[in-house]
């Protein structure tokens, strides 16, 4: 039903394949599908509430989701800044409403679906806050253990404790956030665990429903812009991914401007831009 082509170098992988990046030259991996046989219309869409799974056909996975009630969230008007900044209309979408209070939820509840998919036991991740707290619940969810490795000292407490409350076993680790990545690739590698950091293909098409709702939320008028956050620049590339889909579906005639936003002490993005 889909597969995996590299970014880099275009090889393609099977979906059933347990791969996270390019054997061929260490690529990242796109979900590949076959759109002719996709066919969503807005009528049929129009009859189901916003969620992420209400957009299934353009998801990777054939079996029962693992879910929280992920998506639909809030698409707000804000009239005073439309006016400071001198244009017609502006929106600011409220992920912070997803189940552990951030946009992470989207792609996990699609990652953990996919590991179960792919008949692994176990998930993992490195991280310093959202994606940690986001994998511990759907894990839990699940009924799956979860391992998060964290770099000692460089966390979020208030996600941390999230992860732990939901019974993930979390390990620190003396060294960075890139240490704490290499470990935990390594990890998954020698114990079979399923990684579920961004490099994983799958979060990003949970990611993409951002998109979906989006436009669904504005009666199919796509934004001429869209401005958010960027850390690895995974949640902005699936954004755009989705509006690319709708366009190519017949759903909508354009594609938005995107707009990343770094913070100045953790710009690797901008700066080498
Ligand atoms: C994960 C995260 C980011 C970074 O997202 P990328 O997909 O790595 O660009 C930014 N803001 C918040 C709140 C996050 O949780
Ligand atoms: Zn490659």
């Amino acid at each position: 039903m889909h597969d995996l082509r590299c970014i880099e170098c275009g090889t393609n992988y099977s979906g059933d394949d347990v791969i996270y990046t390019c054997m061929e030259c260490g690529g990242l991996l796109d979900v590949i599908y076959d759109y002719d046989k996709i066919s969503l219309t807005k009528k049929e869409l129009s009859k189901q509430p916003l969620s992420v799974w209400k957009y299934r056909d353009l998801l990777p996975i054939h079996r029962e989701p693992v879910t929280l009630q992920e998506g639909g969230t809030q698409l707000y008007r804000l009239e005073r800044l439309a006016e400071d900044l001198g244009i017609e209309e502006a929106y600011v979408k409220h992920e912070g409403m997803n189940p552990t209070g951030s946009f992470k939820d989207r792609g996990m509840t699609v990652g953990v679906t996919k590991a179960i998919e792919l008949g692994m036991s176990t998930v993992a991740c490195a991280s310093t806050g959202n994606t940690s707290a986001s994998l511990s619940i759907y894990a839990a969810r699940a009924g799956m253990p979860a391992v998060v490795l964290l770099p000692a000292g460089k966390v979020a407490l208030g996600k941390v404790a999230q992860a732990l409350m939901h019974g993930a076993k979390v390990l620190t680790i003396r060294g960075n956030f890139d240490e704490a990545l290499r470990l935990v690739r390594d990890l998954c590698t020698k114990e079979d665990f399923y990684l579920l950091n961004s490099i994983n293909p799958y979060r990003l098409e949970g990611q993409k429903t951002i998109a979906f709702e989006v436009a669904e939320q504005l009666q199919w008028n796509v934004p001429d812009r869209i401005v958010l956050p960027v850390g690895n620049a995974g949640n902005i590339t699936a954004i755009h991914k989705g509006f690319k889909e709708l366009k190519k579906l017949g759903l909508t005639e354009t594609v938005p401007k995107m707009t990343g936003i770094q913070a100045e002490g953790a710009s690797p993005i901008t700066r080498t831009s």
